[in-house]
């Protein structure tokens, strides 16, 4: 049995980055990993912009009746400078005409006649973004590695990217073991469940950003897990299996992968949920073999696997973040021999609080959970208030 720690830096050792990408348009960019440095076309701003509606003027004059000489639109030019004792109406995003130095809110002027305005207000901000103070023309703007979300987009489209060279997708297969297991149009008869992992980690490797592919499910019987398995090794990067990796008389899954030739690298781990985790490789290939309950294989695909994804797609950030957050309650637990990971809720008064949770089926258990919270070996009570490390979701 392995700790966590070791059992996550053995999976990231043994996963290659694959350097294929694709060009993909804008819209379709986000979940992808970028595979180039993106650098920028321009300066922003690309002149000295008004941020507010108002009037440009020099700030030494902001005591006196000042005349209007232009009103400037965003995307025109001004054509008048501005000298002493006058000023141009100017929109938000218009350049700042020359001599001008400061923009007098709208809010805080009164017009005296059709030409001349005065200032209300004590003094100005000089409410003006200049010139390539965001970004300079060449700046490398984001990172090849970065997970693109809406914000990176609005960046790409900002300096002029509408095709993004992205990392090509992984290819996941998913396999459920079970003789006990059937589909979810099903209606499961005296000892029967519905199949609800193989949904689970289709959704979750889809949102870790690669390709999953249903392989149904696989009767407990060594020929249907050798030929499952054998079929989906030869059409995928990574494939998950559910179930049949324990202790009991039908539990094939690791003997079928040694006899493929996979190398498993870990068996058991240290850590409750998901003490039976199998994790193999062979050739560039991964394959790992989630323990049948569902919240361990939701949990453990979080682990192991989404970060294996990622780093296949040569994401710069292929683990979350683990934060430090106070306990809601005093927690206890008997046995503190593995790693806890506890399905909790981060509050909305920035605690972290347990749900009610009756063991890796409880499914139900996790459909308010936002966090897990990460109990060390050994550590038996935390007590309410002290910061314990959570991994959010
Ligand atoms: P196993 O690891 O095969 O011994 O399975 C452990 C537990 O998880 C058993 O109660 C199984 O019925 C349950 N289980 C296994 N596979 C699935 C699945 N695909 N969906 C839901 N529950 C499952
Ligand atoms: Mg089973």
């Amino acid at each position: 049995m392995i700790k966590l720690e070791q059992s996550i830096s053995t999976v990231l050792e043994f996963t290659q980055e694959q350097h294929c990408k694709e060009l993909v348009p804008l819209w379709e960019s986000t979940n992808r990993v970028l595979a180039v440095d993106i650098f920028s076309d321009i300066n922003m701003p690309p002149f000295n912009k008004a941020a507010v509606d108002g009037y440009a003027c020099r700030k030494v004059d902001i005591s006196e009746k000042l005349r209007i000489i232009e009103i400037i639109p965003a995307g025109q030019f001004p054509q008048k400078v501005i000298e002493k004792g006058t000023c141009s109406k100017i929109m938000t995003g218009a350049p700042v005409p020359k001599g001008a130095d400061c923009i007098l809110m709208v809010e805080e002027t009164e017009v005296l006649s059709d030409d001349t305005i005065r200032f209300t207000g004590k003094d100005t901000k000089t409410n003006i973004a200049l010139f390539a103070e965001d970004i300079k023309q060449g700046d490398m703007v984001l990172p090849k590695g970065t997970l693109i979300e809406p914000q990176h987009v609005a960046i790409l489209a900002a300096v002029g990217v509408s095709q993004v060279q992205v990392a090509l997708k992984p290819k996941v297969v998913v396999l459920s073991t079970g003789d006990e297991l059937v589909e979810t149009d099903v209606i499961p008869k005296a000892g029967q469940i519905r199949n609800s992992n193989g949904h689970q980690l289709y959704t979750q490797v889809n949102r870790a950003g690669a390709i999953p592919i249903y392989g149904g499910i696989i009767d407990d019987t060594l020929e249907a897990t050798r030929n499952a398995i054998s079929k989906a090794i030869g059409e995928s990067d990574i494939v998950i299996l559910t179930g049949g990796v324990s202790m009991g008389d039908f539990d094939y899954v690791p003997q079928v992968l040694q006899e493929q030739g996979v190398d498993l690298k870990f068996q058991t781990i240290a850590v409750q949920p998901g003490k039976p985790t199998v994790f193999g490789v062979k050739a560039d290939k991964l394959v790992f073999g989630l323990p049948g309950n569902p919240v361990s294989s939701f949990l453990q695909f979080e682990l192991h696997v989404r970060p294996a994804v990622q780093k296949i797609m040569g994401s710069n950030s292929p683990q979350k973040n683990i934060i430090r957050v106070p306990l809601a309650v005093d927690y206890k637990r008997k046995r503190a021999g593995r790693h806890a990971m506890v399905p909790a809720q981060i509050n909305e008064r920035g605690e972290v609080q347990p749900v009610t949770y009756h063991g890796s089926a409880h499914i139900f258990a996790l459909s308010a959970v936002n966090a897990f919270i990460s109990v060390p070996i050994g550590v038996e009570s935390i007590q309410k208030g002290d910061l314990v490390d959570v991994r959010p979701l």
